[in-house]
């Protein structure tokens, strides 16, 4: 299987610091990754490790085998990066700023990117400036894909947009992602929307990777489990998550087996991106321990 981003050791530190600590990671090529983390978790980091944005202390990520240290080149023509804050020349007017992205990039389709903009009726003669929120993710969306992406960074590209144009801009990207096959990673707190789109979950904790996998499997792994407080030691595996009344209990956890006479029922990515948030010291990259009898 081709995949499109690892890293072994990755590590970046602001003092003494580690935004990102000891991250090994492997993201199969095709996948649409949700990349959920709580504030300062680390996202944003790894993505300009990524793309070489900026400088690791440990470990080289690679980027389709390549590293963007030693080959910027080679990885900056297969890699589109949409940055949080969406750096847009407001000066310039959409036909203005499509052909800079021509300029920038050999493999540029302007026709490709002109029409977008008229299929989601973006005059092209118009100052970025004078555009919508939305309309402007648009703009910095065509210009990340019109360079034609093997692989996709969006960091939070839909925070501050209303639920409209938030659709807009997901019903896009997943019809690129339909189209060219790209992979995409995506930061973002709106688990809705992450639901929708992604097959690939990626959760960091406080600059270390915590979850990382296909996502059908890790939910079929993970499971709530009701069952009498007094026989919580019969429950095995990894605890996410315990809410435990005087009679009744309610874990959250991954393993195999389900202990007789208690119920369970089956998480969804919700559940699941919570009860890791909510406990950052909880991983499910180790294996879960074997179910008692
Ligand atoms: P958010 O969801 O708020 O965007 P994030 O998961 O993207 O957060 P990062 O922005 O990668 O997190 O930050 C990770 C950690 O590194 C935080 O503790 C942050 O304060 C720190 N950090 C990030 N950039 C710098 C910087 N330029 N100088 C110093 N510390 C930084």
């Amino acid at each position: 299987m081709a995949i499109a981003l690892e890293a072994s050791g990755l590590g970046k530190r602001y003092g003494s610091t580690w935004a990102v600590r000891d991250l090994c990671i492997s993201i199969p090529a095709g996948r649409v990754v949700a990349l959920v983390g709580p504030n300062g978790a680390g996202k944003t980091t790894f993505l300009q490790l990524a793309i070489g944005l900026l400088t690791p202390d440990t470990g080289d990520p690679q980027v389709f085998g390549w590293s963007p240290r030693d080959n910027p080149t080679l990885v900056l023509a297969r890699v589109g990066f949409l940055a949080q804050e969406r750096p847009l020349y407001m000066g310039f007017t959409v036909a203005e700023t499509l052909r800079m992205g021509r300029e920038l990039n050999p493999k540029w389709d302007l026709a490709l990117a002109e029409a977008r903009m008229r299929r989601l009726e973006i005059p092209l003669n118009r100052r970025v400036g004078k555009l919508s929120g939305g309309q402007q993710a648009q703009v910095a969306l065509a210009l990340a894909l019109g360079k034609r992406p093997e692989l996709l960074l969006l960091d939070e590209p839909v925070a501050n947009l209303d639920p409209l144009a938030r659709r807009q801009f997901l019903a896009e990207l997943m019809e690129s992602v339909a189209a060219e096959g790209l992979t995409v990673v995506l930061s973002s707190h709106l688990i809705a929307d992450l639901e929708r789109l992604a097959d690939h979950l990626v959760i960091l904790a406080g600059g270390r990777l915590q979850v990382a996998g296909d996502l059908e499997p890790l939910l079929e792994d993970h499971r709530w489990l009701v069952g009498p407080t007094e026989e919580i030691g019969r429950v095995g595996g990894t605890v996410v998550q315990a809410g435990t009344g005087e009679r009744q209990c309610r874990m959250l956890v991954r393993g195999p087996a389900v202990p007789r006479g208690w119920t369970a029922a089956p998480v969804t990515l919700e559940d699941l991106v919570l009860a890791y948030l909510g406990n950052p010291d909880v991983s499910a990259l180790a294996q879960p321990e074997a179910v008692p009898a």
